[in-house]
């Protein structure tokens, strides 16, 4: 039976090579966990055992909250914690927590009202015969009866925005495994504890939603089994992988950041690059210096050739047609004059031969078809008539 989670699921789509490293070779690096990671833990166990009080019978006051996350931030504390955000210190992720901590209880101290039914719970879920989903809800309640409310907090410091939240997978899963367990379950709401901005997000999944993100789910499921290769997708993300040590992605960099800045100058990799960056920066001014002659080239050859009232120049060995004529410009997709012209169309009964107004028919229909005379210029009244020259350049044929 092969056994998939959300986190897992995320790391595949984040980076192919991260999910490599870390659930098929199952490699070791000897880093510690982020201080993002370290401080929703710490405020995760805190949230933990509160609510395995009030499951007892008992209200923690707000300072048994902080001492008891203090004392386990202390306890749990090593120094191979990473701060990746430069300037930050470890004491003010601790403060972070503290605040978090006293938002939350601020807004549902006593914390009655729910029935809770898990704290930490796991879940698995059949997704088909062969694959399973497992996770770990933060707090299930239940209230009114049977309306079942998924707990989930988030220590992160961007909120999004309602519509993502709508369409977040993790609660989606969430709300799956719990549907699958309580069938009975009138309602089941995913409330997401956004615990830095005292923010509440409260969604709903209906069952139309569910059945589609199951055959998601397992459409990326299969796609991670099937796939040969796991490339690096660097992002903003990689200053918090535990594997930049060994990715080959951050390789080279690596190993300039081993020799002092002026050695690097000479570095075979960093040669190449700096050629290559070069080559391709010539390339795009070369490409628009030309562009910009040729524009010219061609306004001078129609000029000339206007003047002396010749259509065709002859050069060495090619020869330039130039050609002048009128073109009808229709309204676009999206300009009023549109919608008239395609009313007019369907009253002079041509739509059907336009083709639901494709633009070049209907310059064919005015130029070349079977119109009335006044048919035709009801359509040009909606046209714009623009000079149109065209230079063709050609091998010169010998007379
Ligand atoms: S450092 Fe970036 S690219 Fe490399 S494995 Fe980690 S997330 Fe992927």
């Amino acid at each position: 039976m092969a056994r998939y989670s959300y986190s897992r699921l995320d790391t595949y789509a984040s980076c192919p090579l991260k999910y490599k490293f870390q659930y098929l070779d199952r490699v070791k690096v000897d880093v510690g966990p982020s201080v993002e990671a370290f401080l929703g833990s710490r405020v995760h166990d805190a949230l933990e055992w509160l609510y395995r009080q009030v499951q007892l019978g008992f209200t923690p006051s707000v300072d048994e909250v902080f001492a008891r996350y203090k004392e386990a931030w202390d306890a749990e504390w090593a120094d191979n914690v990473r701060i990746v955000r430069r300037g930050m210190a470890s004491d003010a992720y601790r403060g972070l927590g503290v605040r978090c901590l006293e938002l939350y209880c601020a807004r549902h101290a006593p914390f009655a009202g729910e029935i809770v039914l898990g704290l930490e719970m796991p879940f698995s879920i059949s997704l088909d015969e062969g694959t399973e989903l497992h996770g770990f809800i933060d707090r299930l309640t239940k209230r009114d009866g049977d309306i079942y409310e998924v707990h989930d907090y988030k220590t992160s410091g961007t909120l999004p925005e309602p519509e993502e939240a709508a369409r977040d997978v993790q609660a989606g899963l969430y709300a799956l495994a719990t549907r699958s367990r309580f069938t009975h379950a009138r309602e089941v709401r995913l409330v997401w504890h956004y615990l830095r901005f005292d923010e509440r997000l409260v969604t709903t999944r209906s069952p139309e939603e569910l059945d589609a993100l199951r055959a998601d789910t397992l459409r990326r499921i299969r796609e991670i089994e099937w796939a040969a290769e796991f490339p690096p997708r660097e992002s903003a993300l990689c200053a918090w992988c535990e594997y930049s040590g060994i990715c080959p992605a951050k390789g080279h960099r690596r190993m300039l950041a081993t020799h002092p800045e002026n050695r690097h100058l000479g570095e075979p990799g960093v040669v190449l690059v700096d050629r290559l960056a070069k080559l391709k920066a010539e390339l795009k001014e070369t490409t628009a210096r030309l562009e910009t002659e040729i524009t010219q080239v061609e306004a001078a050859l129609v000029a000339y050739a206007r003047d002396r009232g010749f259509a065709v120049v002859a050069g060495t060995e090619a020869e330039a047609a130039v050609t002048e004529e009128e073109t009808l410009i229709f309204p676009a997709a999206g300009d009023p004059v549109r919608a008239e012209l395609e009313g007019r169309l369907r009253r002079l009964g041509l739509w059907e031969s336009c083709a639901g107004v494709g633009l070049d028919k209907v310059k064919k229909l005015v130029r070349d078809g079977d119109l009335s005379e006044e048919a035709r210029g009801e359509i040009l009244g909606l046209a714009r008539v623009e000079p149109k020259v065209t230079v063709r350049l050609r091998r010169r044929t010998e007379e």
